[in-house]
């Protein structure tokens, strides 16, 4: 089955809505006439209406890097899913290893967003991934079985036709380094069969999965070489438009 790859940054919390503004811009220029590939950008919730404009017309997509799974409410500080989407963003990171380690966002909670996510037709990019601990102790694919079943729960598969997978090894995050293509090739495996499991084998088939943690273009192509690789999430090299060009092209 042919899975379209998709490569989203995740511009965490940095750039001001000017600077998210520019950035988008230059990055429109440059894949103009990038083709057969999704391309995305997670700005933060304030920049994401000023960078729906700077998109707009154009291959690339808007994404949330959070939300929160009530509707409305007195919930101070907090960004609902149909907010979200109206604001023009497709796509809502959920699960973030950092929204995980600071913000205590737990399965449960996870799966919360997950479904406030698909219940507005936002496309969840429900990101996994193990420490550098659990790793060494031997739990990698007990934790991201955990993460992804939990995470999952109660979803059933008529709901879940949009989903994207990232794995991203907590240790490989903002650190510079990457897991070796083994180790990607290993787990990015085991989570399509974990998906055959839980749903269907044609699901699991069409599910994207991508791999995040330290993508760069020094890394990307061989990344993007292993079979079950459907993309990336970059954080830090996503920053500089000219960079994540560099990623979103690594085939040419
Ligand atoms: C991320 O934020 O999802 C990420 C993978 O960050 P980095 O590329 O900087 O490791």
């Amino acid at each position: 089955m042919s899975r379209i790859p998709l490569i989203a940054g995740n511009w965490k919390m940095y750039k001001t809505g000017p600077e998210a503004i520019e950035t988008a811009t230059q990055l429109v220029r440059l894949c103009t006439d990038v083709q057969d590939m999704d391309i995305m950008i997670a700005p933060t919730m304030l920049s994401l209406p000023l960078v729906a404009q700077s998109v707009q017309a154009s291959n690339i997509k808007l994404g949330s890097q959070n939300l929160y799974f009530e509707k409305e409410g007195a919930f101070t500080g907090e960004v609902s899913a149909a907010m979200i989407k109206a604001a023009g963003a497709q796509y809502a990171i959920i699960g973030h290893s950092e929204r995980r380690q600071f913000f205590g966002d737990t399965d449960a909670l996870v799966n919360k967003k997950i479904r406030a996510a698909l219940s507005c037709g936002l496309k969840p990019i429900l990101c996994i991934g193990e420490t550098e601990e659990q790793r060494d102790a031997g739990k990698t694919f007990l934790i991201l079985d955990k993460q992804v079943s939990d995470g999952l729960k109660g979803v059933v598969l008529d709901e879940l036709t949009d989903l994207v997978l990232a794995y991203e090894p907590v240790w490989a995050i903002g650190t510079g380094k990457t897991a070796d293509t083994l180790q990607v090739d290993e787990v990015h495996q085991y989570l399509r069969s974990l998906l055959e499991n839980l749903f269907s084998k044609t699901f699991a088939d069409s599910v994207r999965i991508l791999y995040g943690g330290s993508v760069k273009p020094a890394n990307v192509a061989d990344l993007m070489g292993i079979k079950d690789v459907d993309g990336a999430l970059v954080g830090g090299a996503s920053l500089d438009a000219d960079t994540f060009f560099n990623i979103i092209n690594y085939n040419s």
